[in-house]
C-alpha cells in the first residue's frame, strides 16, 4: 500500500516545545516499520531529543541498531551537536537518501564552516568521553522518580513525564484564594525566587531540560527546590 502523494513523515521523538509528549515506547519502531512499509522516508527531528539527552546518543533509535529497516532514513541535528556553544546543524542520513543531493543541488552560506564542525566533534567527544548518555538516563530516573513523589503528594501536581533528562511536569492550574490564576507561570516565578529556572509551556505545563553536565547533586538539589516551592504554591 503506497500512497504518492507522501513522500516522507518527520517527527520528533518526543514533542519538546509542545510540553514534552513522550509516546509509547513502541511508537517511534511501528513509525518506521509503517514507512518502510509504505516507501515512505521517516525523518526525526532529534534537534532537542538528540545527542544524549534521552538516555541514547538518538532517541529514536538504540545506539547499537545496525539494521538499516529499524533506524530513521534522516535525522536533523542542531543545538546540542555544538554543546550549546556554536550554531551547528546537520542532516545525517543514509548514502541512498543523501546521495540524491549532488553538488549545487544545495547552497548555504556559512554550511560547512569549519569552526563549527570542530566545536560539533568536540561536543561529540565530551559527551564520550564523560558517559553523558548514562548520566542523562540515571538522573532522568532519579528525577522522574522524586517529581513521583509530589504527583502523589498534592493533587495538583497531575503528572511527571519525559525520558532521560527531557521531563515536564503537569500542573492543574489553579486559582487563589484574591481570584487570581496560579498557573505554570506562577510556579516558575516562585522556582525562580528560590534559585531554579525552568519554562513554563501552554499553561499547565514545565520542562525540565537541564544540561547534560548537571551532577547527582545538583540534580537532588534541583528537586528539592521544586519541592519546597509546591508547598508554597499549594
Ligand atoms: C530549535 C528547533 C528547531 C529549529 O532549529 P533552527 O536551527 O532554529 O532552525 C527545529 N526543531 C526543533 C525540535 C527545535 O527544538
Amino acid at each position: 500500500m503506497k500512497d504518492p502523494a507522501v513522500c516522507a513523515f518527520l517527527v520528533e521523538p518526543i514533542q519538546g516545545e509542545r510540553g514534552v509528549y513522550t509516546p509509547a515506547s513502541d511508537y517511534i519502531p511501528r513509525a518506521i516499520a509503517a514507512c518502510k512499509a509504505r516507501n515512505v522516508l521517516f525523518i526525526a527531528d532529534e534537534i532537542q531529543t538528540g545527542i544524549a539527552r534521552t538516555g541514547r546518543l538518538l532517541c529514536s533509535v538504540p545506539d547499537d541498531e545496525r539494521d538499516p529497516a529499524k533506524r530513521p532514513d534522516a535525522v536533523i541535528l542542531a543545538k546540542a551537536l555544538s554543546g550549546g556553544m556554536y550554531p551547528v546543524s546537520a542532516v545525517l542520513a543514509r548514502d541512498e537518501v543523501m546521495s540524491v543531493f549532488t553538488p549545487g543541488t544545495h547552497g548555504s552560506t556559512y554550511g560547512g564552516n569549519p569552526m563549527g564542525a570542530r566545536v560539533a566533534m568536540e561536543a561529540l567527544a565530551i559527551v564520550k568521553d564523560e558517559g553523558l548518555t548514562a548520566n542523562a538516563e540515571r538522573l532522568g530516573s532519579m528525577f522522574r522518580e522524586e517529581m513521583g513523589k509530589l504527583v502523589g503528594q498534592y493533587g495538583f501536581i497531575k503528572l511527571v513525564r519525559g525520558k532521560g533528562l527531557l521531563n515536564a511536569i503537569v500542573i492543574d492550574p489553579r486559582t487563589a484564594h484574591d481570584g487570581s490564576p496560579l498557573s505554570a507561570w506562577e510556579l516558575c516565578l516562585l522556582l525562580r525566587d528560590n534559585g531554579l529556572l525552568a519554562k513554563p509551556t501552554h499553561g499547565d505545563i514545565i520542562r525540565f531540560a537541564p544540561p547534560l553536565v548537571i551532577s547527582e547533586e545538583q540534580l537532588m538539589e534541583s528537586c528539592r527546590i521544586i519541592a519546597v516551592s509546591v508547598q508554597q504554591f499549594a
